[in-house]
C-alpha cells in the first residue's frame, strides 16, 4: 500500500525559506502562519561557528495523535498516508495542537479552523510533487512513496542514516531528515537568546514605541540588561553604569534567561512566530468548575449512603443533599459546558460533537458524560422535591459512577494530548478524583452553616474536606520534586513551581488554598461550636486554592516549546 513521505537532506538545505513561501502561494496561507518553515540555528563562536537549518512541517505520522484526538474526524489519515484535514468539520477546539508533539497545526486566522501541512493531496492526487519539492533549488526535499522499492525516498531511506523528530513519542513519523543537527531537532537543546534580535529584525516592546532610541545589540556589546525604557536606555550608556557589569541580561522568554554561550552550546537566531499556548483561562475554569460540578455530587451520595438510606428525607439531609447538591452540581456542570463550547474557535458548529463524533476522542466522551450526568442531577432534584426518597436511593449508585467518570475522563483526554508530557502523568487520574472530593465537600461545606445542616453533617464534611485537602497536596508535591521522567516534564515543573507562576502556585494554591484549610480545618475538630464556621471558611480557600492550581497545571503544560 502506498506510503507518501518526506526527506529532508539539511546538508544541502540553503535557508531560502523558497519552500516556505511555495507552500504559501499553494495554499493561500495568511500571513503569521506556516505549513512549513525553517528554524535557523547557531553553534560556536565567530569565527568558529556554524549555521544549520531545519525544515519544519506535519510528519504525517502513521500513529497521528491528531487523528485520535480530533471529534469530529476533521483531521483524518488517507490510504496512501496522508493526514489530511477537513476545515469543514472543524470546531476549532485546539485539541489537535495540543496532540501533536511537532507544532504542525494552527488555527487558520480567516476560518477559525486548524490547518496543516497536507502533503498537497490536490496535487499528488493528479501524479504531481508537492509545491515545496518543486521549488526547492537544492533537491533537498524528496517526496514519494516509501513502500515502492524503486522511487529515490525509499532508496535514500534504505541506505542513509534518516532519523525523525522525537521518535520517543511513538507517533511514527514519515518526515525523514538527513544531516540534521541535535540543537535543530531537538527544541530544547538549543537557547533563544535575546529573542527581540533576530537576524533580519529588531522586534520591539509595544512600549519601544521610539525605534531611533532602541539600541538592539548595545546589550550584548556591553552585557547590560535589555532596553525596557528609554531611561533604562540612558542609564545603560552611561559609562559608571553599574549595570554595565552585569552578565544576566533579561530575556522575552522567561524559561531562557541570558547566560554567555560557551562555543559548544547552540542558539536559534531564526524562527518565525510559534503558536501561543492554544488553551488559556477557560480551560483552567473548565476544570475547576467541572470538579465542584462532579463532587458536590459525588460527597452528596456518599453521605445520603451513609446517613439517609432509611425512611424520609428531612432537615439537613433533605436541604443540603436533596435540593442543594443538585442545583449546586447542575449549575456548574452546565457552566462547565458552557465553557467548552465558548472555548471553541467555531461555536456554531459545537453539535457536530453529536452528529459527526470521533468515538477515537475523550472529547466526545467527555461529552456525553457531561450531557448524561447534568440529567442525573436533573432527575435528583425532582425526586428530591417530589419527596420520592426511594426514587433518590435509587439515583444514588448510577450518580457516583458517572460523577467519578465526569470527573476523571480529563485523565484521558489529557493523555490524549501527546505533545504535553506533563499532562501524562499517571497520578493524573488519582489527582482529579481528589479534586472532585475536595470541590463538593468544600461546596458543601460552604452552604452546610447557612442551611443549618447539623452536626453529623459538618463533621462529615469536616473530615473529608481535611483529608482530601492534605491528599491532594501531597499528590502535588509529589507530582512536582519527586522523579522527572524526561527534561519536558521537568521545565514544565519549574514553570509551575518557579519564577513566572510563583505568586499563584505558593501563594494562592499552597499557603491560601491548602496550608490554611488545612489549619481552620483541624481547629474545627478541636471546638466543635467553631465547626460550621471554621468549615465555610476553610471550603472558600480550599476553592480558591484549587482554580489557582488548575490554572498553573493548564499553563505550565503548554510553557515548553515543541518546534
Ligand atoms: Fe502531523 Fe502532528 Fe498530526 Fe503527526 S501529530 S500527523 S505531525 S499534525
Amino acid at each position: 500500500m502506498t506510503r507518501y513521505a518526506f526527506v529532508i537532506d539539511q546538508r544541502k538545505c540553503i535557508g531560502c525559506h523558497a519552500c516556505t513561501v511555495a507552500c504559501k502561494a499553494e495554499h493561500d496561507i495568511p500571513i503569521g502562519v506556516n505549513r512549513t518553515w525553517v528554524k535557523y540555528i547557531e553553534r560556536g563562536e565567530f569565527p568558529n561557528s556554524r549555521r544549520y537549518f531545519l525544515v519544519n512541517r506535519c510528519n504525517h505520522c502513521t500513529d497521528a495523535p491528531c487523528v485520535t484526538i480530533c471529534p469530529t474526524k476533521a483531521l483524518f489519515k488517507r490510504d496512501d498516508g496522508i493526514v489530511d484535514f477537513d476545515s469543514s468539520r472543524c470546531i476549532g477546539c485546539k485539541s489537535c495542537m495540543q496532540a501533536c508533539p511537532y507544532d504542525a497545526l494552527y488555527i487558520d486566522p480567516n476560518t477559525q479552523t486548524a490547518a496543516k501541512c497536507n502533503y498537497c493531496a490536490h496535487r499528488t492526487e493528479l501524479g504531481l510533487e508537492p509545491a515545496c519539492v518543486v521549488v526547492c533549488p537544492e533537491h533537498a526535499i524528496i517526496s514519494g512513496d516509501i513502500h515502492n522499492p524503486n522511487t529515490e525516498i525509499a532508496q535514500i531511506i534504505a541506505r542513509e542514516p534518516v532519523r525523525v523528530r522525537k521518535p520517543e513519542q511513538g507517533t511514527k513519523p514519515n518526515v525523514y531528515y538527513l544531516g540534521a543537527d541535535e540543537a535543530a531537532i531537538n527544541p530544547e537543546a538549543a537557547v533563544q537568546e535575546l529573542p527581540q534580535m533576530t537576524m533580519w529584525s529588531t522586534l520591539l516592546q509595544p512600549h519601544q514605541e521610539r525605534e531611533s532610541l532602541f539600541d538592539a545589540s548595545a546589550s550584548l556589546r556591553d552585557g547590560q540588561p535589555a532596553h525596557d525604557t528609554p531611561q533604562h536606555e540612558a542609564q545603560l550608556r552611561s559609562p559608571s553604569s553599574s549595570a554595565q557589569q552585569s552578565r544576566t541580561l533579561p530575556t522575552l522568554n522567561p524559561l531562557k534567561p541570558y547566560q554567555p554561550l560557551a562555543p559548544t552550546r547552540a542558539q536559534i537566531v531564526y524562527d518565525p512566530p510559534r503558536n501561543q499556548a492554544p488553551w488559556g483561562w477557560m480551560v483552567s475554569a473548565y476544570l475547576g468548575t467541572k470538579s465542584l460540578g462532579a463532587g458536590v455530587m459525588m460527597i452528596a451520595a456518599l453521605a445520603l449512603a451513609l446517613y439517609g438510606l432509611h425512611g424520609r428525607l428531612a432537615g439537613g439531609l433533605y436541604t443540603l443533599l436533596g435540593l442543594s447538591a443538585p442545583i449546586v452540581g447542575g449549575l456548574f456542570i452546565a457552566l462547565t459546558l458552557f465553557l467548552l463550547v465558548a472555548d471553541l474557535k467555531r461555536p456554531e458548529r459545537a453539535l457536530l460533537l453529536i452528529t459527526k463524533p470521533n468515538p477515537t476522542s475523550w472529547l466526545v466522551w467527555g461529552g456525553y458524560i457531561l450531557g448524561i450526568f447534568g440529567l442525573l442531577e436533573l432527575c435528583w432534584l425532582g425526586a428530591a422535591l417530589a419527596g420520592a426518597s426511594g426514587v433518590l436511593r435509587g439515583l444514588l449508585l448510577p450518580t457516583a459512577i458517572f460523577g467519578i467518570a465526569a470527573a476523571g475522563y480529563t485523565a484521558f483526554l489529557f493523555g490524549q494530548a501527546e505533545g504535553r508530557d506533563f499532562w501524562q502523568s499517571p497520578l493524573l487520574l488519582p489527582i482529579l478524583l481528589m479534586q472532585a472530593a475536595l470541590a463538593g465537600s468544600a461546596a458543601l461545606g460552604i452552604l452546610a452553616w447557612p442551611l443549618s445542616a447539623g452536626n453529623v453533617l459538618t463533621t462529615f464534611l469536616t473530615l473529608i474536606l481535611l483529608a482530601t485537602v492534605g491528599c491532594h497536596l501531597l499528590l502535588v508535591l509529589y507530582e512536582s520534586f519527586g522523579a522527572h521522567s524526561n527534561s519536558h516534564i521537568a521545565t514544565a515543573t519549574r514553570v509551575m513551581t518557579g519564577r513566572m507562576l510563583r505568586p499563584i502556585f505558593w501563594g494562592l494554591f499552597m499557603a491560601l488554598g491548602s496550608l490554611l484549610p488545612l489549619a481552620l480545618l483541624s481547629v474545627a475538630l478541636i471546638i466543635p461550636e467553631l465547626q460550621s464556621i471554621l468549615l465555610l471558611l476553610a471550603g472558600v480557600c480550599a476553592l480558591i486554592g484549587l482554580f489557582a492550581y488548575e490554572h498553573c497545571f493548564v499553563v505550565a503544560g503548554q510553557a515548553v516549546p515543541l518546534s
